[in-house]
């Protein structure tokens, strides 16, 4: 039998392509309701006075936004837009509507977890149905080797026993065409930064690449980084580079809003093979991504003790809470250059290298001992990129409350930067007022003398800033 009318509620799902409530609402419903909903909580201020979710990502959300509704449009269709908190907007919506059911994409943790919760209470209340899909991962929920329960704490198990005993499902296929949406039932617009008190700030020069939200753009980054520049077979080789559009893929901001489904990548990493090359480095992109999958998994596992202070090993709080020290972190100042240059380009790009990620990271919680949660979250404001299990999840390993088996995840910054920055480009690009220094002692103004610094139009404490923390020795 099939339903008259299905509300599929999008959410990190931005996308027509390999979408599980879409395409099962498109079979099993006469009439399709596409909804997304902006929840006013995503906006607020964090207790360290930044919002939640700043300008780079916002404005990537309502790019990616718009594009599914150009998409839906194209596809007959229509994107309703609501706001408000989804569980009453979106229950007072359906309801209105006189819908059968709600279709979503199921979440993992918790604040998205409750909203879940509280909306299909309310709709079953009013006899509606709901139904939630998984489909954020590369292996299907059900289709792991071991219950939820028993998802192994160490990566290296959880990859070699999903290769061997789980299969990757075929993607879904776009939808034909759907019903138009029936007179009467509108949303509202799309809203602007300025509605959430943030600034549009322009594209910075220096940018890896123009990320623009949507699954528009991400499906044309795969075509680009795959087919058209062929990336993809030195993938393994470039991946830990710091300049430049390709070093790595950039799918990340696309995956992190549903933009582009890991599966898809993966059909695309298996046609490349095919008419191309089989190698380390298309192996190697399917790995990351499988990582992608571990952190939701673990976080699904541990719940809310991912964003606990004692992450899911318990350990004891030995962290400090110097806001004076957090900030010169954030904003760059730390007076080490390495450091100061990763964090300038996520303030100014809203991204940042893996390598520079894990820097940053270590440096905040190993060389200045700060919680790392104020890390977390400072990252969840600016990246446009944040992905709540992965950034939660690495955040944890670094700090060593995660499921790392190596207990200390120190990096040393130094020698982190004489082996990935070795002329000092990158630092360069970032940190304007030390131009003039050349090659690696761009790393190393403090061990400088005045007289060289001077020649270089640097002088310490004043046009930058001394070392917060002497550096561990790099060589
Ligand atoms: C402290 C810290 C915080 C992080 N926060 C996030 C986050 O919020 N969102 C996010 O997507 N990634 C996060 N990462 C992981 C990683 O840095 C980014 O996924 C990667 O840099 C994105 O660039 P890319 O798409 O070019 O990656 P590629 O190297 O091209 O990798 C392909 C894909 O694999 C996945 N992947 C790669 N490395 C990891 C990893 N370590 N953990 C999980 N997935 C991975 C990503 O989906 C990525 O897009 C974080 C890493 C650290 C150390």
């Amino acid at each position: 039998m099939k339903f008259r009318r299905v509300v599929v509620w999008f959410r990190n799902d931005l996308r027509v392509h390999d979408n599980a409530p879409l395409f099962t609402a498109s079979q099993k419903a006469e009439e399709v309701i596409p909804v997304y909903c902006f929840d006013p909580r995503w906006f607020e201020d964090t207790e360290l006075g930044f919002p939640k979710m700043g300008s780079h990502r916002v404005k990537f959300l309502l790019e990616a936004v718009d594009n599914l509704k150009e998409s839906l449009k194209d596809l007959g269709s229509d994107l309703i837009i609501l706001k408000g908190n989804p569980e009453e907007v979106l229950r007072d919506f359906a309801i209105e509507v006189e819908s059968d059911a709600v279709y979503f994409s199921e979440e993992v943790t918790s604040e998205e977890k409750k909203v879940e919760a509280a909306l299909e209470q309310g709709l079953w209340k009013k006899g509606i149905k709901t139904e939630s899909f998984w489909q954020s991962t590369l292996f299907h929920l059900e289709d792991l080797p071991f219950p939820i329960s028993q998802v192994p704490e160490v990566f290296t198990q959880f990859r070699k026993e999903c290769e061997k005993y789980a299969a990757i499902r075929k993607t879904f296929p776009v939808p034909g065409n759907l019903q138009a949406i029936p007179n009467g039932i509108a949303g509202e617009s799309l809203p602007e930064l300025k509605a959430y008190g943030l600034e549009k700030q322009n594209s910075d020069p220096r940018t890896v690449l123009v990320f623009a939200g949507g699954e528009r753009d991400g499906l044309k980054r795969l075509q680009t980084y795959f087919w058209k520049n062929d990336c993809l077979k030195n993938y393994k080789e470039t991946r830990n580079g710091l300049l430049g559009a390709d070093y790595s893929s950039k799918f990340s901001p696309w995956l992190a809003m549903g933009c582009i489904s890991p599966r898809y990548i993966y059909e695309e990493v298996k046609k490349y093979e095919k008419e191309r090359k089989k190698n380390q480095s298309t192996y190697w992109l399917i790995f990351e991504l499988i990582w992608r999958d571990y952190f939701r998994f673990i976080a699904k596992k541990h719940g809310n003790r991912i964003f606990q202070l004692g992450g899911i090993k318990s350990n004891v709080d030995k962290w400090l809470r110097n806001e004076d020290l957090f900030w010169k972190w954030a904003n760059g100042k730390t007076g080490i250059p390495f450091v100061d240059a990763n964090m300038r380009e996520l303030n100014a790009t809203g991204f940042m290298s893996n390598r520079g990620r894990q820097n940053v990271a270590s440096f905040l919680v190993n060389d200045l001992g700060i919680d790392w949660r104020w890390g977390a979250a400072y990252f969840e404001s600016q990246l446009i990129d944040y992905d709540v299990c992965s950034n939660w999840g690495n955040w944890m390993y670094v700090a060593g409350v995660g499921n790392d088996p190596r207990e200390n995840r120190y990096f040393n910054i130094l020698r982190q930067a004489q082996q990935y920055d070795k002329k000092g480009d990158y630092v360069r690009t970032w940190i304007p007022e030390l131009q003039g220094i050349a090659g690696f002692d761009i790393h190393i103004p403090f061990e400088l003398s005045t007289k060289e610094l001077k020649s270089k139009g640097v002088n310490l404490g004043s046009s930058y800033p001394h070392p917060l923390v002497k550096m561990r020795a790099y060589t």
